[in-house]
């Protein structure tokens, strides 16, 4: 008979968060792939969990991969972990889980702490429709292209990002996103956790050495905005009403909708023939 392959999650700061299932389970795999097995191994003796650890990182080869599957088919059972909160979001994992699906190992997840998650139903955001986005690739063209991508989702946006990158990803968010509701959930379970709330361009303003591990959050496009011609007169109006001139206001409206400013001209040409 084969073995499982257990997902385990792991606190992201509060030892309190580790849940008893997760402390009987990484007790009893025959061994324990983690990310980090020198932070694990600390994890471990506080514990006191004694199961022998192998490495386990996105630097792994796929002959590791192997390796575990091969332990699994020979009947062990494997538990994976990551650094912080649930393997295979935002840490390795994904690939693993497909290998033991293409291979029929029951995988079977032990969950607990995760940041987006914890961040999210302390935000004040709306939680019925969100998507986790992650890391924002880090070139700043990608990363452009990528948020306009975003623009108009109508759900809640979660980030993940590094403290010495927030500033600028704050910045470039706020050129595409505008003025939505935005909150920084700062350093979640651990002492000096804390929620920072306002408008994205007045937090892109006031963040400036930011210290600890952020998740964002941004406010999803408003329903109202996704259809075309009115919808972007209605835009423009706003950006106008703003202050900014004719041009610009057709450039940050083209921005939001991810379409040339030309395009922009002819929707509003089309709404005006129309009155
Ligand atoms: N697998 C993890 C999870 O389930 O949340 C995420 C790992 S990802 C490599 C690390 C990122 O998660 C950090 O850069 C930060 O954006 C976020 N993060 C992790 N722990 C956090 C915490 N305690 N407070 C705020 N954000 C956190």
């Amino acid at each position: 008979m084969t073995g499982t392959l257990y997902l385990c999650a792991t606190p992201i700061g509060n030892l309190e968060d580790m849940t008893f299932r997760a402390i009987r389970i990484l007790r009893e795999v025959n061994v324990i792939a983690a990310e980090d097995t020198r932070r694990t191994r600390k994890l471990l003796t506080h514990f006191e969990i004694h199961t022998p650890l192998i490495r386990f990182d996105e630097n792994c080869s796929a002959a590791v991969s192997e390796k575990i599957l091969q332990r699994l088919q020979a009947g062990e059972s494997v538990a994976v972990v990551s650094d912080a909160g649930l393997p295979a979001i935002s840490d390795p994992g994904a690939d693993l889980v497909r290998l033991a699906i293409d291979n029929d190992i029951k995988i079977c997840p032990i969950p607990g702490a995760n940041a987006a998650l914890s961040a999210l139903i302390c935000s004040g955001l709306n939680t019925s429709k969100f998507l986790f986005v992650g890391f924002a690739p880090k070139s700043k063209k990608n990363r452009r292209e990528f948020l306009q991508r975003l623009a108009t989702v109508n759900a809640t946006l979660i980030f993940y990002e590094a403290p010495h990158r927030l500033k600028n990803f704050l910045s470039e968010a706020a050129e595409v996103f505008g003025e939505r509701q935005t909150v920084l959930a700062r350093e979640l379970t651990k002492v000096h956790e804390e929620f920072l709330r306002g408008n994205l361009i007045e937090l892109a303003e006031k963040i400036s050495e930011p210290l600890g591990e952020f998740v964002v959050l941004i406010e999803g496009q408003a329903s109202e905005f996704v259809a075309p011609a009115e919808d972007i007169s209605t835009v423009v109006e706003k950006f106008l009403e703003q202050g900014l001139d004719k041009k610009s206001a057709m450039r940050e409206t083209a921005k939001r909708f991810n379409v040339s400013r030309r395009e922009i001209y002819n929707e509003l040409l089309a709404v005006s023939c129309k009155l």
